[in-house]
């Protein structure tokens, strides 16, 4: 039986998908039925082992996404292993911490290179592929900091606003060639990267009482609307950065 979810067939690459909301994306791809790439600066052992478990075909690319050099290899490796890009899941992302009155510029520069210019040209170099073959779905990883303003995160905040501006416009300019760009912002994850926010029993506990879903996300939250947004269920969504985030932009 065929589903408006399949993705037998498509070629698909994740970025930081050796832990947390990436590996989720990358194995709910592949059980999807997508071949998947994965790029990062670490060895994804374990995410290699949950995709392959699916059947479908894996790929490590290693990979420093903190600066754009090495984002026209990681497409055309890409494009060698599996034959193609169909699908470009943009989530390899970092956060700095500090007061704004005292954020250092390496801080600055340091996530707004990772978390939106990497992200950017690493998109232009897929969609060089995509354009060509009048199909391709990209996703980027946003943030709730997409929306709101956060405290002690200013480069976070500016980069995650910047990924929901740039879906947008990229979306504008090629919604009409067959590719959607779409954004996921997730709200409070059990990641790694809450795993200090969780520790801290008072602020874990203010956070928690003020989702209305009552408990914190799980990657495997964010996975299944990243199939969802890469599939042809979500042919005619263009430009959105969907919150996922058990109703917290809601209260
Ligand atoms: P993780 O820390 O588990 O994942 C981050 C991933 O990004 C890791 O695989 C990491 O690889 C990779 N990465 C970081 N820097 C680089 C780099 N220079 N080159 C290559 N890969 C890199 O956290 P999450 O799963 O939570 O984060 C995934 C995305 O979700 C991020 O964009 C984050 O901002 C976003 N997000 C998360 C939320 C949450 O509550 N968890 C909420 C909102 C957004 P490595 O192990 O090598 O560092």
């Amino acid at each position: 039986m065929t589903t408006p979810f399949d993705l037998t067939g498509r070629r698909a690459l994740v970025t930081g998908a050796n832990t947390g909301i990436g590996q989720a994306i990358a194995v709910a791809l592949a059980g999807a039925g997508a071949d998947v790439a994965v790029a990062g600066r670490s060895e994804p052992a374990e995410t290699r082992t949950l995709v392959e478990a699916t059947g479908r075909k894996f790929v490590s690319i290693k990979a420093d996404l903190s600066s754009t050099a090495p984002v026209e290899e990681v497409v055309a490796t890409t494009v060698a292993e599996l034959g193609g890009i169909d699908i470009l899941v943009n989530n390899a992302g970092i956060i700095r911490r500090a007061d704004s009155v005292e954020f250092s510029e390496a801080d600055w520069d340091a996530v707004m290179d990772t978390n939106l210019k990497t992200l950017f040209f690493l998109t232009q170099a897929a969609a060089k592929h995509m354009l060509a073959q009048g199909r391709g779905k990209v996703v980027n990883i946003a943030s709730l900091l997409s929306f709101q303003g956060g405290i002690r995160v200013p480069s976070y905040t500016a980069a995650k606003h910047g990924v929901s501006g740039i879906t947008k416009i990229l979306a504008n300019e090629w919604a009409a060639k067959g590719v959607n760009v779409n954004a996921i912002a997730p709200g409070y994850i059990e990641t790694n990267n809450t795993e200090a926010l969780r520790a801290d029993a008072d602020r874990s506990k203010a956070i928690l009482d003020r989702i209305p879903a009552g408990r914190w996300g799980d990657p495997k939250d964010i996975a299944g609307t990243a199939v969802f947004l890469a599939s042809p269920a979500a042919d005619y969504i263009h430009g959105v950065t969907l919150p996922v985030d058990g109703g917290w932009l809601a209260r």
